[in-house]
């Protein structure tokens, strides 16, 4: 079975065959940590996720090196620590926590290495270098800019020719750029920013140079995957291919380019101006992690994905169907030989198919819950819990997924009740007890009395 992946640059599905098996690599464009991250963000960092447990599989959990950059230079940062009053630092290191812990609440998985731009200077500026020195790049007025009429195959990773674009480009053109498309690889930074020396005045990089030369120094040219969203095919990835080829003479910048699709709110584009930015910080407090990685995987990753209220209602009520499944069958031993099934891995080779792979779920898990017999059941709950594992599902406790449901306030409250429930029963007052048993009723609980006192849990969706 082979790894087929659709690949931008060509346009077309291929199969995926690593420079070095022993060292597959993998780059995605990570966060500009000034702020919290919107759903949008967590696309493609859940879909990536996917891929490199995938990789893992295939190849070995050694064998695969993922990055994935912190962006900690930008306007943005820098207008933020301003207004705070605090080194830029301040402000990169907090969002880095949060954005790292909330993208783990979605059973992210850390990638390899996480390399930060400021980190990175020195190699940026030797980059910078090369293609000044090679000629793709020229210096004006405290900037160095890239001569994309330098580079023959500029627009190949959009599809878009150079006189298009020139044509198209209506924001008026900075005095010092030759040409309208040729882009920033360092500029000189306002009074009271952060800035760093270099041999064309001090100042600090351009967005694009940092990911080429993290690429270089992190994993070493070419890479056999770069991903990221849709959204950044243009110029962002353009722009990257184009510089770290040109300082290389020519070399293989990626030899696969993988492009996760648009993610919509409600079938309008989010923005602040409509104000529907959903932040992954507030929707991990409503709505368990697990629930929502199962919606953004619900739509195939090159496919647009529309959030609304039905789409995580329906991956909650999946994963409490497969929980619940689960449950009924707690006393089934697991065999950790069996992997996962043929067509759930068939359905991930075939461009990361999540919604066929989910498919296979529900087949393991109809097995386990209709078969009378017991080999097949336990095979089929070994499946299942190894085709979840492979997908970032199903590792909880089930009691604790039902659980997991109730917010603070509801275990409180139930716990009181169930307390109370205890004492009405123990002076034989049957109509408190009988009316504590309604109560939790109408709160969605169920009661389930053992030896060892009451456990409870919300009712399973149907
Ligand atoms: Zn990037």
């Amino acid at each position: 079975m082979n790894l087929v992946i659709h690949d931008t640059l060509s346009g077309e599905k291929r199969p995926f065959t690593p420079t070095d098996p022993g060292r597959v690599t993998m780059y995605v464009c990570g966060p500009t940590v000034y702020n919290y991250a919107h759903i949008g963000n967590a696309r493609p960092v859940v879909v990536f996720d996917v891929l490199f447990r995938l990789l893992r599989h295939i190849y070995g959990e050694d064998h695969v090196v993922y990055a994935r950059n912190i962006t900690d230079v930008d306007d943005k940062i820098n207008a933020k620590a301003a207004a705070e009053g605090v080194p830029i630092g301040t402000i990169t290191d907090r969002f880095t926590a949060i954005y790292n812990a909330d993208m783990a609440a979605l059973g992210a998985l850390p990638p390899s290495a996480e390399p930060r731009a400021t980190a990175h200077i020195e190699p940026m500026l030797d980059m910078i270098g090369r293609l000044v020195d090679a000629g793709f790049a020229y210096a004006a007025e405290g900037h160095v800019l890239f001569d994309t009429r330098k580079y023959a195959d500029y627009g190949a990773l959009s599809r878009r020719s150079l006189d298009d674009m020139i044509a198209g480009a209506r924001v008026e053109v900075a005095p010092y750029k030759r040409d309208a498309t040729d882009f920033v690889l360092w500029k000189p930074s306002k009074p009271g920013e952060p800035e760093w020396p270099s041999p064309w005045g001090a100042g600090r990089p351009g967005w694009h140079i940092e990911c080429s030369a993290m690429v270089e120094k992190t994993l070493g040219m070419p890479i056999d995957i770069h991903g990221g969203g849709h959204d950044l095919v243009f110029p962002h990835h353009e722009n990257e291919i184009a510089q770290s080829r040109c300082a290389t003479h020519g070399g293989p910048y990626a030899n696969y380019w993988m492009h996760n699709g648009f993610l919509t709110i409600e079938a309008e584009k989010m923005s602040k101006s409509i104000g529907n930015v959903l932040l992954v910080h507030d929707l991990i407090e409503q709505f368990p992690g697990e629930a929502i990685r199962w919606a953004l995987l619900a739509a195939h990753y090159r496919a647009p994905l529309d959030w609304n209220g039905e789409l995580l209602a329906q991956a909650r009520k999946n994963l409490d169907r497969f929980y619940g499944v689960l449950r009924r069958a707690a006393d089934l031993p697991v065999d950790a030989t069996v992997g996962p099934p043929e067509a759930f891995l068939a359905a991930l080779m075939d461009d990361l198919n999540t919604p066929r792979a989910s498919a296979e779920l529900f087949a393991q898990a109809h097995t386990l819950e209709t078969s009378a017999d017991v080999a097949e059941r336990t095979a089929a709950k070994s499946a299942l819990l190894a085709a979840g594992r492979l997908l970032g599902f199903l590792q909880a406790d089930p009691d604790a997924w039902f659980e997991g449901g109730a917010d603070e306030d509801l275990k409180a409250k139930v716990e009181a009740l169930l307390q109370t429930r205890i004492e009405a029963r123990a002076a034989k007052d049957w109509a408190t007890a009988d009316r504590i048993r309604e109560e939790l009723n109408a709160l969605n609980v169920v009661v389930m009395d053992s030896a060892d006192g009451a456990t409870w849990r919300l009712r399973e969706a149907t």
